[in-house]
């Protein structure tokens, strides 16, 4: 009795729950997608007829809010019902913690098969999102040693290839019930959509990206039909978050909490098509996706979780009116504030160092900041933002932080900067660069990416002025000094570069780059004793490390240990085979015991490779 009581009670519509099987449920995230940009969403001058079709076939919800605006902490809240404050994943390159459930893991451990495609290096669980990974049997990262200067399959895939691949998995394991997270990135910046997409919004490429995402998605839902697999699965399209497209000056997305990038759509097509059309309006958060996917899988949502099922939201709509909070921590990356935000009631609360408030019923863009510190409003949104986020004064460093909103230039042109780099558009990247060194002259990110791009275009001497600024400024940045000891190996000044990389190791004894860097100068020092002890260090915490290895028989040469040196480079010669650099060594060392055959075979073998 009691089993069929929680039965029941844990599935509000018995009639999934009698259904034999759990659904196939296939997760489609948007990448940088604005709800007002598409034309389900009232947007006339875009054509996305795949989102309308869904959203006809489906539930769509009107008022969808990301509780964060940046891509690895918004998934990781799609994947784990938490905020990004309680899992953790505020910035890129933060391992999503074990104690953390994710949705894939526990459909998994229901016995569903798991797969997640993505379309970006950012959401990559080897290098800028570990732990994202946890509970998929696939997850298509990008491969490692990507020989292009392009940034299509070393940063980015098109949708139709991340649709490919999840078709061609999906394919390969007909057998269900499986989860499928398919991510399409292409309407991040920058905006670069295909033909005849690039021609069609040529004038706005940012509605051309969203419409050939759009064509992606009409690609992969077609897949889903002529295998039968659609009509029985659950499907849920989103947005991760928005696009700030100038709206308070506000090129892209992380800084700031307004709607252009927390509002994004949401359209659930559920089993059977059930409520098919219906259009929500309360207030729900992309938290609740993990919560209403595992009703429909019949699993218990962990008690962590603080995102909520949507089946009572559609099934008996209500006056529901939940606040749904946003939190950025995006600012502190370059010395500025962290915001945290409340949106309830029709007004919308941003607590920063210059505090917003908006009623958003006559101010929907949030122009008009009615913040008085004595309205009853602010202090009932202060009340639930410090029941909410507990922490989030302890986590504020000490000392007052620059509002963003006082900054947000800079950060576009630090972002512009970037993406010109990645483009190899130097001249455009160090023009960006000197603007916010004439709006900040102690922007140490500034001088940094400044300093990278002069390393790159060999203005050395350049390079090495704006990293030595940099450094005065952020003297426990490793990134300067790791730059810094580059350029000064690149400009001959050894002992320079010596003395800059022993001092970022004392303060960042775990910064490998930076030791292989030390123990490549030690070398050119004629030192090899204490390059071998670089590398070694290297290599008792990375033993695989393959630059490690090859840079300590170096230095077993120069000290003419050529039997050690021959002995290491036999066994890396097995994993890295064709690594001509591997074999130049080898033969090296053959010589010095006076192998000459062996020498001879392994010299071959380089010149083999070098052929290729
Ligand atoms: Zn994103």
């Amino acid at each position: 009795m009691r089993a069929v009581c929680i039965f029941l009670g844990h599935c509000l519509i018995a009639s999934w729950c009698v259904a034999t099987n759990p659904p196939n449920i296939f997760l489609i995230t948007i990448d940088t997608l604005r709800a007002d940009h598409v034309h389900c969403y009232g947007y006339n001058q875009i054509q996305t007829p795949a989102l309308d079709d869904l959203a006809k076939g489906g539930i769509r919800f009107a008022q969808a809010f990301t509780p964060s605006p940046l891509t690895n902490s918004s998934h990781t809240s799609i994947l784990t019902g938490l905020l990004p404050s309680t899992h953790g994943v505020t910035d890129f390159g933060i391992p999503l913690d074990d104690s953390h459930a994710t949705l894939a893991e526990l459909l998994k451990a229901k016995g569903y098969h798991t797969a997640a495609f993505i379309g970006a290096i950012i959401l990559d669980s080897k290098t800028l999102a570990p732990g994202l990974d946890r509970g998929f049997d696939f997850y298509d990262n990008f491969p490692v040693n990507v020989q292009t200067k392009a940034h299509w399959d070393r940063l980015e895939r098109r949708g139709e290839v991340v649709v490919k691949h999840a078709e061609a998995w999906l394919t390969a394991h007909p057998v269900g019930p499986r989860f499928v997270w398919v991510h399409l990135y292409d309407p991040h910046d920058p905006y670069e959509p295909p033909a005849p997409y690039s021609q069609t919004y040529k004038d706005r490429l940012y509605d051309g990206e969203i419409a050939y995402a759009d064509s992606a998605l009409a690609t992969f839902i077609t897949y889903l039909k002529t295998h039968g697999w659609y009509d029985n699965s659950l499907v849920i399209v989103v947005g991760d978050h928005g696009e700030g497209l100038g709206e308070h000056n506000e090129d892209t997305h992380g800084i700031f909490l307004y709607d252009s990038t927390i509002h994004v759509p949401l359209i659930l097509k559920l089993p059977a098509g059930k409520n098919a059309g219906k259009v929500i309006d309360a207030q729900v958060g992309t938290l609740d996706i993990m919560s209403t996917a595992l009703e429909f899988a019949d699993i218990h949502k962990p008690e962590a979780v603080q995102g909520m099922s949507l089946v009572p939201v559609f099934e008996k709509p209500q006056k529901i009116n939940r606040p749904e909070v946003g939190e950025t921590d995006y600012p502190l990356r370059f010395g500025w504030a962290p915001l945290r935000s409340v949106r309830a009631e029709g007004n919308k609360f941003i607590e920063a160092p210059r505090p917003e408030l908006y009623d958003l019923q006559s101010d929907s863009t949030e122009q008009k900041n009615l913040y008085e510190p004595t309205s009853e409003l602010v202090a009932t949104s202060r009340k639930l933002l410090a029941d909410i986020f507990p922490q989030a004064q302890a986590n504020q460093p000490p000392g007052p932080l620059p509002d963003p909103k006082d900054k947000i230039e800079e950060q576009n042109l630090l972002h512009r900067a970037l993406i010109a780099t990645q483009d190899n558009r130097f001249t455009d990247a160090h023009r960006a660069l000197e603007q916010v060194l004439q709006l900040n002259p102690k922007s140490s990110l500034a001088l940094r990416q400044l300093g990278e791009v002069e390393l790159q275009t060999k203005d050395y001497s350049s390079a090495a002025s704006h990293l030595k600024q940099g450094r005065e400024i952020s003297p426990d940045d490793p990134a300067i000094a790791f730059l810094l000891g580059q350029t000064l190996q690149k400009m001959n000044d050894l002992e320079g570069a010596r003395t800059v990389l022993e001092e970022c190791l004392k303060t960042n004894p775990n910064e490998p780059t930076a030791r292989l860097l030390l123990g490549s100068v030690y070398l050119e020092l004629k030192n090899p004793t204490a390059a071998a002890d670089q590398f070694e260090a290297v290599l008792l915490v990375q033993p695989a490390n393959v630059e490690g290895q090859l840079g300590l028989a170096k230095a077993q040469i120069a000290q003419s240990n050529f039997a050690e040196a021959a002995r290491g480079l036999g066994d890396l010669s097995k994993s890295e085979r064709d690594n001509a650099a591997v074999f130049d060594l080898l033969a090296q060392a053959y010589r010095g015991l006076g192998k000459g055959p062996e020498a001879q075979r392994a010299e071959a073998r380089a010149k083999l490779l070098r052929g290729k």
